[in-house]
């Protein structure tokens, strides 16, 4: 039973919409399991109103925020200082407190590969397809740069885009093995080579269950692992295409309970446990209705 009382710590999440999010699941549950005196809120903060939430959370005491779609860049204005990490990235999705005010980091890059890691997927050394140009591609495409991959290859409709974003993370990363193609760029790499192709693009996103960002069986057939990064719902059709080819295929929840993780041990100073960890993936599972 959540007690509130006068030395109760506040965390929430900042972003529009916030109705549908699993992150109360992951904090609330961690703190009640530590015996933690802190409760975390979802805030709706509408358009042109950032900086208002976060000078107001400041001013409240509030221990520290998440921040979502569409404000995760928007945020970085609001800041009193930024990691290295993060300000490479471009985009923040945690703020931790400080004196003078919040701290923004990026847990959606090291909770992506905390995540890749407990499912023992490889990063150094591989040839990696990035679906998608958007926030989380690029954090997904700066990680893979850093940790060795040897080729990333940004796919995206708008192939602008997926330029800006190759261009931006060889320059941050200082490792100039990443590439843009538009969506079907796929089509003239060897045929022979299997990849890790990271799905970040939103199609296929609930309620759109049927959809999938590529669906021709050919590229398909080039891949290896597949890991998307939506976990709504927990089988997307990227995922089942991932497989009807003979490869393996993920979810983004363990990175989204990561991400959360990283937050939650931002924020309190700590180092969560792996047993801790496995009990908060299990309740956000029950959340979602996920039953593998
Ligand atoms: P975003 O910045 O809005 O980017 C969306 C991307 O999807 C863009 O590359 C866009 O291509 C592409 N796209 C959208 N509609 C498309 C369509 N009909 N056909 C082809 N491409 C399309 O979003 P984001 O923040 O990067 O998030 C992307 C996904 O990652 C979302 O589904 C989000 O839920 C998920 N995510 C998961 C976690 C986690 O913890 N598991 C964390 C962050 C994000 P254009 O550039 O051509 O528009």
């Amino acid at each position: 039973m959540l007690q509130v009382d006068g030395h109760t710590r506040l965390c929430g999440l900042i972003g529009d919409p916030v109705e549908h999010t699993v992150s109360p699941v992951i904090h609330n549950t961690l703190a009640q399991k530590e015996g933690r005196n802190l409760v975390y809120v979802p805030f709706h903060v509408e358009a042109g109103q950032v900086k208002k939430a976060v000078e107001g959370a400041f001013a409240l005491n509030v221990l520290g925020m998440n921040v979502t779609v569409p404000y995760k860049r928007e945020v970085i204005s609001c800041l009193d200082g930024i990691d290295g990490i993060a300000e490479k990235i471009g985009a923040v999705n945690t703020l931790v407190r400080t004196k003078q005010g919040y701290k923004g980091y990026n847990t959606d890059a090291t909770g992506l590969y905390r995540a890749m890691i407990s499912e023992n997927i490889k990063i150094e050394g591989e040839e990696i397809l990035i679906l998608g140009a958007g926030g989380a591609a690029r954090a997904a495409a700066f990680l893979c740069a850093l940790k060795g991959a040897s080729k990333v290859y940004i796919l995206n409709r708008t192939k602008e885009k997926a330029q800006m974003a190759a261009e931006e993370v060889n320059r941050q990363s200082e490792a100039g093995c990443v590439e843009a193609m538009g969506i079907d760029g796929y089509k003239n790499l060897p045929k022979d080579k299997k990849y890790l192709a990271i799905q970040a693009t939103s199609v296929g996103l609930f309620p759109n269950t049927e959809d999938a960002v590529i669906l021709d069986k050919e590229f398909y057939r080039r891949v290896h692992t597949g890991f998307d990064l939506i976990y709504r719902p927990s089988c997307t059709q990227f995922m089942k295409l991932v497989r009807e080819a003979g490869g393996k295929s993920y979810h983004g929840l363990k990175m989204l309970l990561y991400q959360g993780i990283e937050a939650y041990e931002l924020w309190n100073g700590i180092s969560v446990s792996q047993e801790d960890i496995l009990f908060v993936y299990a309740r956000m599972k029950e959340a979602m209705g996920i039953e593998e």
